[in-house]
Formats: C-alpha cells, sequence, structure tokens
C-alpha cells in the first residue's frame, strides 16, 4: 500500500461527543489501531466537537473512558497533549479561522450572507422544478464588499467553498476503488458557520492535514463526504490522505445499527458485564477473517494479522446472540474462578454499589437473608415486569408504547443520572405530556425492577444506572408491542 511521501502512518479517530460512547467508535478504533500499530504508525485521538448544541465534556470522558477500558492507548489525544496540541476542535477556532480566510483570499471560498428565509424559498423552487435542492450561489459571484456590508447590518455570515462547476472529482478508497462524482453535483459547502464555528468538512480537513494524518479509516456513511474533503485538499493545495471507509454495522435487518434494534452504547456493555477482550474479538470479525479462520483472537493477535485487503465489505450484522455466546466462551476458556470471583466483586458486588443498595433497602428488610429476595433486580441481567400492567389508563397500546418510546428518548439524554434530575425529567414529561404522574411511575416502577414494592422510584433508578434503566425500558417496550392486549377502557371505571 503507498503512502502518501512516505510519510511516517498516522491514523486518527474523531469521535464527536454528542451522546453515549458507541459501539461503532470502538470498531472503528479498532481498525485503526491495528492499521497503525502493525507499522510503527501513531494512533491519534480527536474530539470533534464543534456542534456546540449536542457536544458534552461528560459524553468526551465517557468516550474515553470506554476506549480505554477495551484497552485502546492512542499516542496523542487531549487527554495526554501531543505535538500537536489541542486536539478538542473547540480549542482551535483560530486555526480554521486563519486557513477560511487564506481560502476566501485565494478566492477558493466566499463569504455568503444569504439568510435563512431565502435558502429556504430557493429550495422550494429547486424541489419544485424537481431539481436537486442545493445553494443558488448568488453570492459567488458577488461583490465582496457589498456581502460584507450585509453581514455587518446583521444578515447571517458564513464562508462557502467555492466548488469548481466543471469537471469530476475522483478519489481512490482503499477499500472500494475509484470513486467519482461530477462537480456539478456538489453543493458549495458551508465551512464557517455563522457562529464562527468550523462546520465538520473544514474542520477535519484541517486537522488532518495540520496534524499529519496518512490514513482516513473511518465508517462508510462519510463516502458522501470524501469528495468535498478532496476538493478542499485541492482549494488549499494540500496532498490529500489516503481514504478507506469501513463497512457499517448493522442490525439483523442490514439496518444500520441503531440503539432502538440492539444496545449500542459501550457504557452498556461493561455493565452488562461483557469482558472487554471478548467485545475487542467480536468486532473484529465484523469485517474481517484471520487466514487460519480463527475465531478467538487477542487486540495484539489482531494488530499482529491484520490486512485492509481481508477487509470484507458485506455489512457486518451486529449480532447479540453471537456476542453473547463468544462472552460466554471468554468466561469459560479464558477467566479462572479467581479470575471470575474478582470481576464479579469488582462489578457487581463492589463495595460501593452494594452500599448504595443496603441504604435503599435498609428500611425495608427485615433480616438479611431476606435481601436478595428484595433487592434481586439489582442485580439481574434482566425483569419481567407483567406486561398487561404497563397499559395506561384510557390509552391505547399503541399510545402508551409511544410515550414509552419518547420517555426513553429522554432517559438517554439523561446524563446526570441522579434522583433530583431524574425526578424533574419524570416529572416534566408527564406534564409536558398531560399524563398523571401517579399512573406513569407505576409502569416505568414496573418496567425497570418488575416489581410493584421497591424502594423510592428515582432512588431506585439511580441506582441501577441510566444503562440498566433504559435497557430494560426498551425490553419493555418491545414486549409490550408484541404482547396481544385488549385496548384499555377509557379513564373512568363505571361504578358498581
Ligand atoms: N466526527 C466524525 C464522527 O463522529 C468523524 C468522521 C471522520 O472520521 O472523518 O465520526
Amino acid at each position: 500500500m503507498t503512502v502518501p511521501n512516505h510519510r511516517p502512518i498516522r491514523v486518527r479517530i474523531a469521535p464527536s461527543p454528542t451522546g453515549d460512547p458507541h459501539v461503532g467508535t470502538a470498531y472503528i478504533s479498532l481498525f485503526n489501531y491495528a492499521f497503525a500499530k502493525q507499522r510503527g504508525g501513531k494512533f491519534l485521538l480527536r474530539i470533534e466537537d464543534t456542534d456546540q448544541t449536542r457536544s458534552t465534556r461528560q459524553s468526551e470522558e465517557a468516550i474515553l473512558q470506554s476506549l480505554r477500558w477495551l484497552g485502546f492507548q492512542w499516542d496523542e489525544g487531549p487527554d495526554i497533549g501531543g505535538p500537536h496540541a489541542p486536539y478538542r476542535q473547540s480549542e482551535r477556532l483560530h486555526l480554521y479561522r486563519e486557513q477560511v480566510e487564506a481560502l476566501v483570499a485565494a478566492r477558493k471560498a466566499y463569504w455568503c450572507s444569504c439568510t435563512e428565509e431565502r435558502l429556504s424559498q430557493v429550495r422550494k423552487e429547486q424541489m419544485a422544478r424537481k431539481q436537486n435542492p442545493g445553494y443558488d450561489r448568488r453570492c459567488r459571484d458577488r461583490d465582496p464588499a457589498e456581502v460584507q456590508a450585509e453581514i455587518k447590518a446583521g444578515a447571517p455570515g458564513v464562508v462557502r467553498l467555492a466548488v469548481p462547476r466543471e469537471g469530476t472529482t475522483v478519489f481512490n478508497d482503499l477499500l472500494r476503488g475509484e470513486i467519482k462524482i461530477e462537480n456539478s453535483e456538489i453543493d458549495d459547502q458551508v465551512l464557517l458557520k455563522s457562529d464562527g464555528f468550523p462546520t465538520y468538512h473544514l474542520a477535519n480537513i484541517v486537522d488532518d492535514h495540520l496534524m499529519g494524518i496518512t490514513h482516513v479509516m473511518r465508517g462508510e456513511e462519510w463516502i458522501t463526504s470524501t469528495p468535498k474533503h478532496v476538493l478542499l485538499y485541492q482549494a488549499f493545495g494540500w496532498e490529500a490522505p489516503q481514504f478507506a471507509h469501513l463497512p457499517l454495522l448493522r442490525n439483523a435487518d442490514k439496518s444500520k445499527v441503531s440503539k432502538r434494534k440492539n444496545p449500542v452504547s459501550l457504557s452498556y456493555f461493561r455493565e452488562a458485564g461483557y469482558l472487554p477482550h471478548a467485545l475487542i474479538n467480536f468486532l473484529g470479525m465484523m469485517a474481517f477473517t484471520f487466514e487460519d479462520g480463527r475465531e478467538i483472537f487477542s487486540l495484539e493477535d489482531f494488530v499482529q494479522h491484520f490486512k485492509m485487503e481481508r477487509i470484507s465489505l458485506g455489512g457486518p450484522v451486529f449480532d447479540l446472540a453471537k456476542l453473547q455466546w463468544l462472552n460466554g466462551r471468554y468466561l469459560r476458556e479464558k477467566t479462572s474462578d479467581a479470575e471470575w470471583v474478582k470481576y464479579l466483586k469488582d462489578q457487581l458486588f463492589s463495595d460501593s454499589y452494594l452500599t448504595r443498595i443496603v441504604q435503599q433497602v435498609r428500611e425495608r428488610v427485615e433480616k438479611s437473608e431476606d435481601f436478595i429476595g428484595y433487592a434481586d433486580f439489582f442485580f439481574k441481567g434482566s425483569v419481567s415486569p407483567p406486561v398487561a400492567e404497563l397499559l395506561l389508563k384510557g390509552k391505547t397500546k399503541k399510545e402508551a408504547v409511544e410515550l414509552y418510546e419518547e420517555f426513553v428518548e429522554k432517559v438517554d439524554t439523561c446524563f446526570d443520572f441522579s434522583p433530583p434530575k431524574i425526578e424533574a425529567l419524570m416529572r416534566a414529561f408527564c406534564e409536558e405530556k398531560g399524563v398523571s404522574a401517579k399512573e406513569f411511575f407505576a409502569p416505568v416502577r414496573l418496567m425497570v425492577t418488575g416489581k410493584k414494592a421497591t424502594p423510592p422510584l428515582f432512588e431506585t433508578m439511580a441506582v441501577l444506572g441510566r444503562e440498566r434503566v433504559r435497557t430494560r425500558i426498551r425490553a419493555a417496550i418491545s414486549e409490550l408491542k408484541a404482547a396481544k392486549l385488549p385496548d384499555p377502557q377509557p379513564a373512568a371505571e363505571p361504578k358498581k
């Protein structure tokens, strides 16, 4: 494989800290890591937090922790620094600004003052004419002074790339061969947003260039962005790295893996008691097979034997049953009794976890032998709520399902999973949806514990943790969806 300018190999993963650490990030990390380590290269971690509204430090911390748990060590990153620090895009804004100004000066990019109203009008007209929607390039040929005057007067100012009107953009994907696209099909991308933040395209390219990235290995969902990136490299006059777009992880029905069909958060796998080595092994099997056909391998084996040529592009299925089977093998074959005991003590029966549970149950249990009977749901992998009791008064099953689905989305975003935050979230949700808190809390209690009598709900949920809570709610929703139940009668029950 050729390396641009024979530069030392440098690859990166560039997660956006906008949610839970995703299993896809671990999968992409694994392939990048193996490629770099095998060739004495460097593996970088860069945080792409230019989406100010969705990025959080908690999410960043959770991503870093999960990747460390899996055994990855990066050579440069926001936590350890490095020669190209900072490694967090929100701390590099001046660099993007400088570069974009150079592009504008070279007339490869231009300021645009079109308002949102105008842009949506243009889109509407294009749709009516059955054209692809895109920017009509009005500001591209205008007098820049005029555009600037409008921005000074309050119009939103963005910088767009002046995409060549003619010609073809071609790049080579190491896994897929030559990919071509007509420039006429590429929109004049926004590079700098009106809030002064770069778009993903600009920041990604500037950083990959400044950080000396030689190979960009990322998920196939980015293929459509790559021609824009190639054009940006050309506009800057920089050499582009080599690209390899890895096949996306899929659900069994071939749709893109998503939390609605499978758990996808690395925190879930950790809390549910999967072993990091088993998960790494499983992710390695996703798009790669060993020449000797082995199915059990370590991170080190993967680094040693990885070959780009052996990546297969057929959509790898993230099959939870297979992961469970593999984890079982790791427990049976690679974990001694002592290791397992230690693991259980560290994870499931840690002093801190038991203390939190004892604080909740001490008022409610008479003798210690009743402890497990009362508190079993704190330790179980799953619980079995009585499905018929998950219906809500005056609502059809479909309405209840929709309500719970909306609720679990809220739980997904509740990073600070403390009792007051949970309470506030649940009460606000009931208020917004016009359901009585009392009636809504009861089925939620059943979904997360399987029981009617438990310690106080918010405290219980906080101790269980967000991962268990949402996994159990999602499991209960699927049970409810599948169950054949008569729709409930209207709210008021006739008096006897
Ligand atoms: N920030 C992008 C992500 O979240 C990075 C994509 C890329 O590797 O270029 O996946």
